[in-house]
């Protein structure tokens, strides 16, 4: 008989141990029996992670009775009072080891204000933790929005939320490609072994103290002058004190790095891809959207080769 299986499920594991891979980046092993169908599209399929209240527990919305749909117990999930309701946060599968019933989650840790990050800097092997993820025996692949079509060349801008993605992503990439990879981080320590084609210039951009956003918002600005001239790329120019600077009326760059107000679409990702080059941008919602911007306005490239994700928003917690 054949048993159709929804694209993703939830899954309980535990922490099998974790791995600090820079000062802002924490490698989060979980292991769990079911996780032997845990589904492998890889490049950046998001996940969500369901975290246990403060007390340890997790409230049963029937998120492990099969018999309840997933549409079902999130509707349930959503109508709990607060006190009651586990987190939910969107993370990227770093790796998949069915075999050996292991996935692999990285973390950024932005502090204790949120629970995501307050959880991963504090969980000890054995904690536990219920992942929404996908399932293997599924005929659909969900949550994967890496789509570049036909290109042959691309550009790949994000902050420290997005290197897990990034990084699988650009580990995927076929030789021929070209493009070139913006990745900006905390500290140069948080520069992460990555393994790009020959033709795919990967620069890692150390914020320091400069604002966040800054250094990638200029890399990608000279990536885009560069294009117009038609030279090569050389994101060395992303000095924060020459970057665009915060918004102001008198400073039209600067402003593209406006906070998008609560109605702006912060995620779009062509569905047909056109065109040789494709561009893949996430990271702060406000950043990012500036960057998508200036890509589709500035620039002219046709929206419909640019995906732009606002994987989060500067002072506002995840909404679930
Ligand atoms: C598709 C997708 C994939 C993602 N993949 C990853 C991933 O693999 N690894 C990862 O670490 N994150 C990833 N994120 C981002 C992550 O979901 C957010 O950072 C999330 O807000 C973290 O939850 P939290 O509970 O720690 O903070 P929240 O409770 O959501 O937020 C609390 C406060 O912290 C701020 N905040 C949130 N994130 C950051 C940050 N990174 N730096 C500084 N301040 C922050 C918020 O603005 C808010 O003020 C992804 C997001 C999406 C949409």
């Amino acid at each position: 008989m054949n048993v159709s299986h929804h694209p993703y499920r939830t899954y309980r594991t535990t922490v099998a141990r974790r791995e600090q891979l820079s000062p802002s980046f924490l490698r989060m092993t979980l292991t769990g029996p079911d996780l032997v169908h845990f589904g492998t599209a890889g490049l950046d399929q998001r996940i969500k992670l369901v975290l246990p209240l403060p007390d340890g527990s997790f409230t049963d919305v029937g998120q492990f009775d099969e018999s309840v749909g997933m549409m079902e117990w999130y509707r349930r999930w959503r109508e709990l009072p607060d006190e009651q309701r586990n987190p939910i946060r969107t993370y990227t599968i770093r790796a998949v080891r069915p075999e050996s019933r292991e996935i692999d989650i990285d973390f950024v840790l932005h502090g204790t204000e949120g629970p995501a990050s307050a959880w991963a800097s504090a969980a000890a092997p054995g904690e536990p933790l219920v992942v929404i993820g996908p399932d293997a025996r599924a005929d659909e692949t969900g949550g994967r929005e890496w789509n570049p079509g036909d290109a042959d060349s691309v550009l790949i801008a994000g902050d420290e939320t997005a290197v897990p993605a990034i990084c699988s992503i650009v580990e995927s990439l076929p030789t021929h490609v070209t493009g070139s990879v913006y990745i900006e981080v905390p500290t140069e320590a948080d520069a992460l072994p990555l393994t790009a084609p020959d033709g795919v210039a990967v620069r890692w951009l150390a914020r320091g103290s400069a604002a966040h956003g800054l250094r990638l918002s200029a890399a990608v600005h000279a990536w885009g002058e560069s294009r117009v001239a038609g030279g090569t790329p050389t994101a060395d120019v992303a000095d924060p004190v020459h970057a665009p600077q915060p918004a102001g009326p008198e400073n039209a760059a600067g402003a593209e790095l406006a906070d998008p107000s609560e109605d702006d679409v912060l995620w779009e990702v062509p569905e047909d891809t056109v065109g040789s080059c494709y561009a893949w941008l996430a990271g702060e919602a406000s950043t990012i959207t500036a960057l998508r911007r200036h890509l589709v306005r500035g620039l002219g490239i046709d929206r419909r080769s640019v995906a732009f994700m606002g994987y989060w928003r500067r002072g506002r917690a995840e909404a679930a």
